[in-house]
């Protein structure tokens, strides 16, 4: 109720009567959806590069739009992030793949860790790893099995509250990964400065591979990279055989893509978890 209470003060707020109408009423309706919870968490794989076994998933936001079905977080998560919206939204996310991955485990499933995206803005606020800390308090569930994903460009700001955030999540047990990896304006030093645990190499480095030579050379860098720095790398966007087996010749150590498995709802992940031995 605080978070909406903020977001209203934003909705009222001055200069938005040049808005077009119809962002005026996205924004309503998202409002709306935050106060009736009206999302849902699609899951994707990431399997182990080297013997295609299911590693963990990525948790992904989805909106349930009253007219427009399930809307992807492409298209509302900047609004979200303008009207003050991201918060109650990624609070919302982080407990229900608590949830979902507590009531896996009750259910007697494989157990293995959910990566959540973190925004920029959730990232800065400071309480963020005291509220992390109290949802798996109140999910029971061990921290081993959350991860966060944070875009380099939001590492790249504030260098001594990012460090104490990270500080304070490597102390609870989360892991780190720095997502859309080589996409942002910034100097490495970052990678050796805070303790982080993975690297996942973005999507447009990837989609190219084997055939464009460049990018198969910044692909190599990068996992040869992680390596050296003794993190995971991750490939997102794998979407061929061909790619696949790159990084399998690269030595890397995760891929995820529609090659490997679409995002899917609770059920259909399940199906995947019960599909892994032992
Ligand atoms: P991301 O973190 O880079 O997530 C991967 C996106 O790439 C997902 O899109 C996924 O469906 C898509 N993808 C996966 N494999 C492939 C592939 O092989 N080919 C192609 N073309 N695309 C692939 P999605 O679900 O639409 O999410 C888009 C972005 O929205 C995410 O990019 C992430 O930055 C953000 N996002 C998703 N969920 C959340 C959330 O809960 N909170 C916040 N703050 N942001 C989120
Ligand atoms: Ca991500
Ligand atoms: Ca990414
Ligand atoms: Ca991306």
């Amino acid at each position: 109720a605080k978070d909406s209470g903020r977001g209203m003060h934003v909705f009222y707020a001055p200069g938005m009567e040049g808005q077009p109408a119809a962002l005026l009423r996205q924004e309503h309706l998202l409002r709306e959806a935050v106060l009736r919870q009206s999302f849902v968490l699609h899951y994707q794989p990431q399997v182990k590069v080297e013997g295609g076994q299911l590693h963990g998933f990525e948790a992904l936001v989805r909106w349930q739009h009253p007219g427009q079905g399930l809307v992807g977080p492409d298209e509302f998560v900047a609004l979200a992030e303008s009207r003050g919206l991201i918060t109650p939204i990624g609070r919302w996310v982080l407990r229900e793949a608590c949830r979902q991955l507590k009531a896996w485990h009750d259910a007697g499933l494989p157990r293995v860790p959910v990566a959540v995206n973190l925004s920029a803005i959730e990232f800065r606020q400071r309480d963020v790893v005291a509220d992390i800390a109290r949802v798996l308090h109140e999910c029971d569930l061990p921290a081993q099995y959350l991860e966060v994903e944070i875009t380099e460009s939001a590492l790249m700001q504030q260098v001594e509250q990012t460090r104490e955030t990270l500080d304070g999540l490597q102390a609870l047990g989360v892991a780190v990964a720095v997502d859309d990896f080589g996409t942002g304006y910034s100097s490495l030093a970052y990678l050796k400065r805070y303790p982080l645990n993975k690297i996942k190499v973005d999507r447009s480095f990837v989609a190219d591979t084997p055939g464009d030579s460049d990018d198969v050379a910044i692909v190599t860098a990068v996992v040869q990279l992680a390596r050296s720095l003794q993190l995971q790398s991750v490939a997102e966007g794998v979407e061929t055989p061909e790619q696949l087996a790159l990084l399998r010749r690269l030595g890397c150590d995760l891929a995820q893509g529609y090659g490997i498995a679409r995002p899917m709802d609770a059920t259909q992940a399940e199906q995947w978890l019960r599909a892994l031995p032992g």
